[in-house]
């Protein structure tokens, strides 16, 4: 297995590589030269635990690493990290299957991969006899920063750069990230949106010059953001280990098609659940869950996607994207492996900020389903679940749930069901209470989780409570034209 690049001037990269770099050298992301199919009946596999059918799933992307490497990395990464054995309950509540998968460090699904990348980056850079220090840039909108840090502090040989909206990310999710400890981290608040400082970082992968006197200064830039293959396929695993505990569970027959739903931002997530569909994993209708930003639902439905407009701040944040990167891979996948398609289109969204695309990949658009849940559509079903399951969700899951039952309504189609639920209540603790009802009028945020936990009677996570009582580390802020001399600035150090 090799990795090519979507706009087509890199071929042939191994997985090791390819996940050092972290994007080609034309803006381009890496892809598989193939998706591989599972030569095996997924009853075979039924009995597996979450670390075997993930050494089994990324052997077939990461071919350059050996077995027991792999199985290192995957040992490392799920274990008590995690605060359950199942590393991702399935928990079924008003006729759905909830993929519970926040059960990490972070407690959001961003852990899923960040618990594993910084091993398996490890391991790639022996590998390639790399020598320099690794930089990770990271741009953030919420959950992907703090699950970065956690993964990277302090692992030698790597740095890790943070940069997240200052006014975009919930209370948790700030504290979460600038109290983070470990000498090789940083966190940059921007006076920008998440779009800003996705490009960024973008920009200073593309920024020759900087990237050739970091060179000489010994360091070498890699991204912990899902355009990195070592994000992404992580990812294809708790799908095939969802649809597996419902066949040992007996709730899904052999061959069952199953529809799911993801909550979608940077479309990191759901391309994972079309690369395991890709691979055989009997996955019927692809449900893209939008908020008020709903760019991604447009784009399924008209073919059209087109990035001029405000991003919205919304109670529903990690997916408060106007750009996803992800859906380069998708593009790349629908044309055909059209290279020079994919590069111009690119280009077009960088120019002039919409593309269109032809009515043949639109019909290869068929799998998925598009839609999105308002703020107020986001709370209600966070309430109505509430009421008549005694279930909380955050507020993605809750967006996932609400598309899901528009879906429902207007298909008609009752097939079998899994959300992918992305993060802990606890971590959106103030739009959850407000949702199921707690007067929240003059409380703090943690006073308001603590009573969100009373009136739910779930217990707050450990990462959680013990935040309040950490210190602020990290209280630097910059304006978006200056990420790049930030990141010089901590180098130097
Ligand atoms: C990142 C994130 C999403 C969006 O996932 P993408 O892979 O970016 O589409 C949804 N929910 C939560 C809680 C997240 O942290």
């Amino acid at each position: 297995m090799f990795f090519n690049s979507t706009r087509g001037s890199e071929r042939g990269i191994y997985p090791s590589e390819a996940m050092i770099k972290g994007i080609a050298v034309d803006g381009g992301l890496y892809v598989p030269d193939g998706i591989p199919c599972i030569e095996w009946k997924l009853e075979d596999l039924m009995n597996m635990d979450y670390g075997a059918v993930a050494c089994f799933i990324m052997k077939k992307y990461f071919s350059d690493f050996e077995n027991d490497e792999i199985a290192e990395c995957v040992n490392s990464a799920y274990d008590d990290n995690f605060d359950t054995t199942d590393i991702v309950p399935m928990v079924e509540k008003v006729g759905v299957h909830f993929l519970e998968l926040y059960h990490g460090p972070t407690l959001a699904f961003k852990d899923m991969a960040l618990t594993i990348l910084p091993h398996l980056l490890k391991k790639a850079m022996s590998k390639r006899k790399i020598e320099k220090e690794l930089v990770i840039l990271t741009a953030t909108s919420g959950d992907t920063g703090k699950a970065a840090l956690e993964g990277f502090a302090n692992v030698e040989g790597i740095r890790i750069i943070v940069f997240y909206p200052e006014n975009g990310v919930s209370e948790i999710q700030k504290r979460q990230m600038i109290t983070q400890e470990g000498s090789n981290t940083c966190v940059i608040g921007i006076k920008g949106n998440f779009d800003d400082a996705q490009s960024g970082v973008k920009d200073i992968f593309n920024d020759d010059e900087f990237v050739k006197e970091l060179h000489e200064n010994g360091f070498m830039l890699s991204s912990a953001n899902s355009i990195n293959i070592g994000r992404l396929i992580p990812q294809v695993v708790y799908y095939f280990y969802g649809y597996l505990n419902l066949l040992r569970n007996k709730k899904i027959q052999s061959g069952e098609t199953v529809n799911v739903v993801v909550p979608t931002g940077n479309f990191g997530n759901i391309l994972s659940a079309y690369y395991a569909k890709k691979m055989g994993l009997p996955i019927g209708k692809l449900i893209c869950a939008s908020n008020e930003n709903n760019v991604l639902y447009d784009f399924l439905s008209t073919g059209i996607y087109d990035r001029r407009r405000e991003l919205k701040l919304t109670n529903s944040p990690s997916m408060d994207i106007l750009i996803s990167s992800n859906l380069e891979r998708l593009l790349y996948e629908i044309s055909g492996r059209d290279e020079i398609l994919v590069k111009e289109l690119m280009e077009k969204l960088k120019l002039e900020g919409k593309y269109i695309i032809t009515e043949k990949m639109k019909e290869e658009l068929k799998d998925f389903y598009g839609g999105y849940a308002s703020e107020a559509e986001t709370e209600e079903a966070i309430n109505k679940v509430y009421r008549a399951a005694d279930y909380v969700m955050d507020t993605h899951t809750a967006v996932a749930y609400s598309v899901y039952e528009q879906y429902k309504a207007k298909t008609g189609d009752n097939t079998k069901t899994i959300i992918a639920s992305t993060a802990s209540p606890f971590k959106f603790g103030k739009t959850v209470s407000k949702a199921v009802g707690i007067h929240i009028d003059d409380l703090d945020d943690f006073r308001i989780i603590e009573a969100l936990s009373k009136t739910v009677h779930n217990d707050i996570p450990q990462s959680v409570r013990t935040l309040e009582n950490k210190m602020v580390i990290h209280n630097n802020t910059c304006k978006k034209e200056e990420m790049k001399l930030a990141v010089q600035k901590f180098l130097n150090r």
